[in-house]
Parts: C-alpha cells; sequence; structure tokens
C-alpha cells in the first residue's frame, strides 16, 4: 500500500486561517494532522482538533455547527471522542476520508457560513494532551549509526552484536509514563554504580540525557496469534510523532544486563502532541535504508519491493537545547543536532511485521517508537551519550557552560519537518521538556 499524492497535497493549496499560508509553518492546508485538546487552565476533557497554521480546528464544535454532516455518522462519533482511538480503529480509509474533507473545508475558496472563532481556537490558548489512549508502548533501537556509536563506547573492538542486521532490536516501554509536550521532567534516582566503586549507591542520576526518536501509533490491531504482513503492515500505521525517551545512563549502564534497560527509561517518555497520518508524508517517502552488498539481506517476512523503494520517509530531525541561564539572559535555543530519518536501518513497517511476527497482538493506540535517530554525519547524533562521547567531550553552549549531560533547568526541544521541492512543508510541532530537580522523599 502505497499513500497516493492527491489534491490535498498541491502545493498551491491555500486556507482561509491566514497563519496556515505562511511558508515556514508546520502546519499548512497540506498537513492537517490531528490531536486532542482543552483550554489552557480548564479541566474539561480533551477534544480532538487539528492544527492549521497557529490555530486548532476543534471538531466538536465543527460538528456542533453542523460543519460534520456529509460524513458518516460513525466518523462523526469518533470526531467527538475524549482521544483519536475510536477515529484510529476505524482504519486508514477513515482517517483519510476525513483528513480530504476537511483539506475540503479550510480552502480559501470554502470559507464556512460560521465565525471563524466559532470553530476556531488559537493553539497559544489551548493546553495539548495526549493524543491516544497509550495501552502499549515499544521502544526499537533502529538506527545501525546509533547502534554502532553506542556499542564503540562500551566494546571498542565488537560494537555491533551480532544480530542487528538480522533482528529488529527492541524492548518493552512503560506506557503510564508518557507525557505531552511541555510537562516538565523529574530527575529520575536510582542504582548506579562507577567502575571505581565496589558497591552501588542510590541517588539522582548524573548522566540524565535525551533521545531524539519518531513513534507511530498503531491505528486497526491484530488479533492475537494473527501476524502482520509487509505488504499490509502500513494499513496498521495511523500516523507519527516526535518522541523523547528520556534516559538515565547512569542507571541503564548499571541495571541493564541481562534483560535491558528497565528503571533507566521509564521515569518518562515525552511526545509532540499533533499526529502526522502517514498521507501528509506521502510525497516524502523514499527508499528503505541501502544495505551495503555486505550486509545480509532483510529475512523474507521483513522484505517487500514496496517497502525497499518506498520504506522510507525522509524526515529532517532536530535537537534543541535552553538552559536556565539561557532563558534568563533571553537567549534562543542552542542546535544540538541535525540529522535525517531516511537512514533508519529498519523502517517502520518493518518494525511492526517483527513485533507481531509471533502472534503478539498490537492494539489501536499502542506508541511504536523507532530508537535514537542518528546519522552517519557529523552533527547528526540524537543523544548526548554519542554526542559527548559518554560525558569525555563536552558540548559548550553559547554562554560558554558545558554539558556533558543534562543540568537541572535544561530544555530540550526536538523539532522534525519534512522539505520537498514542488510541496509544501508538513512539519510535526514541538517535542519540549525541562528537567527539574529530583523530586523529595527516598
Ligand atoms: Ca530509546
Amino acid at each position: 500500500m502505497t499513500d497516493a499524492i492527491d489534491a490535498t497535497h498541491d502545493p498551491k493549496l491555500r486556507s482561509w486561517v491566514t497563519s496556515a499560508n505562511q511558508k515556514d509553518t508546520d502546519f499548512p492546508i497540506q498537513n492537517l494532522p490531528f490531536g486532542v485538546f482543552r483550554s489552557r487552565g480548564s479541566a474539561e476533557p480533551g477534544r480532538i482538533g487539528v492544527a492549521i497554521g497557529d490555530r486548532i480546528l476543534d471538531l466538536s464544535r465543527c460538528y456542533g455547527a453542523g460543519l460534520l454532516q456529509e460524513l458518516p455518522e460513525q466518523l462523526q462519533t469518533a470526531c467527538l471522542a475524549p482521544n483519536l482511538n475510536s477515529l484510529m480503529a476505524m482504519g486508514r480509509g477513515a482517517g483519510s476520508l476525513l483528513r480530504r474533507y476537511l483539506s475540503q473545508l479550510l480552502r480559501i475558496d470554502r470559507q464556512p457560513p460560521v465565525p471563524e472563532t466559532e470553530i476556531l481556537v488559537p493553539m497559544s490558548g489551548a493546553e495539548l494532551l495526549l493524543p491516544a489512549r497509550i495501552g502499549d508502548y515499544t521502544d526499537f533501537y533502529a538506527s545501525i549509526f546509533h547502534a554502532t556509536n553506542v556499542g564503540k563506547l562500551f566494546r571498542p573492538d565488537n560494537p555491533l552484536l551480532p544480530n542487528y542486521k538480522y533482528v529488529p532490536i527492541a524492548y518493552h516501554g512503560r506506557a503510564s509514563s508518557i507525557v505531552p509536550s511541555g510537562t516538565s521532567i523529574q530527575r529520575p534516582q536510582g542504582q548506579k554504580k562507577k567502575p571505581e566503586d565496589s558497591i552501588p549507591d542510590f541517588g539522582p542520576s548524573q548522566m540524565l540525557d535525551y533521545e531524539l526518536e519518531v513513534g507511530f501509533f498503531v491505528g486497526v490491531g491484530n488479533e492475537l496469534g494473527h501476524p502482520i504482513s509487509i505488504e499490509r503492515s502500513e494499513e496498521h500505521i495511523f500516523g507519527l510523532c516526535l518522541v523523547n525517551d528520556w534516559s538515565a545512563r547512569d542507571i541503564q549502564a548499571w541495571e541493564y544486563q541481562p534483560l535491558g534497560p528497565f528503571l533507566s527509561k521509564s521515569f518518562a517518555t515525552t511526545i509532540s502532541p499533533w499526529v502526522v497520518t502517514l498521507e501528509a508524508l506521502a510525497p516524502f517517502r523514499c527508499p528503505a535504508f541501502c544495505r551495503p552488498q555486505t550486509d545480509p539481506q532483510p529475512l523474507p517476512y521483513l522484505f517487500s519491493v514496496q517497502n525497499a523503494g518506498f520504506g522510507g520517509i525522509d524526515i529532517i530531525l532536530e535537537v534543541w537545547i535552553r538552559s536556565a541561564q539561557m532563558r534568563q539572559a533571553n537567549m534562543q535555543p542552542f542546535c544540538l543536532s541535525r540529522g535525517s530519518f531516511q537512514q533508519m536501518y529498519w523502517t517502520l513497517a518493518q518494525m511492526l511485521v517483527h513485533h507481531a511476527s509471533n502472534g503478539c497482538n498490537l492494539r489501536t493506540g499502542d506508541l511504536i517508537a523507532t530508537g535514537t535517530v542518528s546519522g552517519a554525519e557529523e552533527g547528526s547524533q540524537g543523544c548526548l551519550l554519542e554526542i559527548t562521547q559518554r560525558g569525555l567531550q563536552p558540548v559548550k553552549l553559547p554562554t560558554g557552560e558545558l554539558r556533558s549531560f543534562l543540568a537541572d533547568g535544561d530544555e530540550v526541544i526536538l523539532r522534525g519537518y519534512c522539505e520537498k521541492a514542488g510541496y509544501a512543508r508538513v512539519g510535526f510541532g514541538e517535542c519540549r521538556g525541562i528537567i527539574l530537580p529530583k523530586s523529595e522523599g527516598l
């Protein structure tokens, strides 16, 4: 299945929401990502909205104004839910129909017969919530450059383990601590042991890191015992977001053998609030990673000509940092890395197919993340562990401050966007989090 490039991607389309027509917006009429929001400062239940320029199209109010009447009833009801799960469960066809419908509704020549303020909410006045009820969260390890760089730090003579080029490696994460962008992150405490110490101590992590990742939401799930074929895989992917898999490297180093990461990761994971659909990303599809001749080809269940040709997505990904001192001095965030999602060793489809290959059932709203996105080039490493060589080569911020790992008060901002000649820029918005000192207790 490949998403067609159609009238919704026409770069000439303009919206009556004027901010959506600015060249550098993440949310032009060609994007239309889904999210869940409520008025800032209120305790009201979440409502589904669509990002358009610096506004949110409120689907509940669109319904109230009679603007969704031409849609199938079930789809109208899904638009009134407090999260995207019902819409996700209806399958790609329903999401695609809604996207086409909203593209028409927002066109400059189709101004609706109600005042803008009745159906549009300024994004600045909204609190963006988690877009879905996330039952399960799995985190892969799909960048061979990240796996090699990290491997080198721990096993200089044997950086890449022998299974890497055959198995899309992952661990099961913790869904309960996934938070939307803007949520503050408390520095975790845990057990850690320095090589020179004979026993571990317990205390605040001194090696707190971020991981730049992309995630996708499962739309329609699969029944227990029924794997998903690579040919049908993208029918199960509703859309994508940015993921920051906060990681405590000192806790991780002490706990990760033999069963993998646990408390070093489960204290918090931040996601960007807007779910960018595969339909919106259609113009930016690209070949899967080009494996060198010396690498094995994927096993047959992980291979299709379609996936090899179009399984990749060319997303530019950036990490920015702003320390407390930078904020006080009113300085702009500082760019730590910039790379492309195109260089991932495994595609989203391969991760999904592998996940379900043993019969494991994936469910609507599950979040599957790719693992740290690092590229081959200098400056494209997606975490501080790699950038600073485990703290040995600290980064110098514009204030002169040095960072081996994150300090209290540091804000980390992930950004992602797609750009291609002949198409409108499509962005993900931001995935932000600020580090707070460790909590009281213990
Ligand atoms: Ca990760």
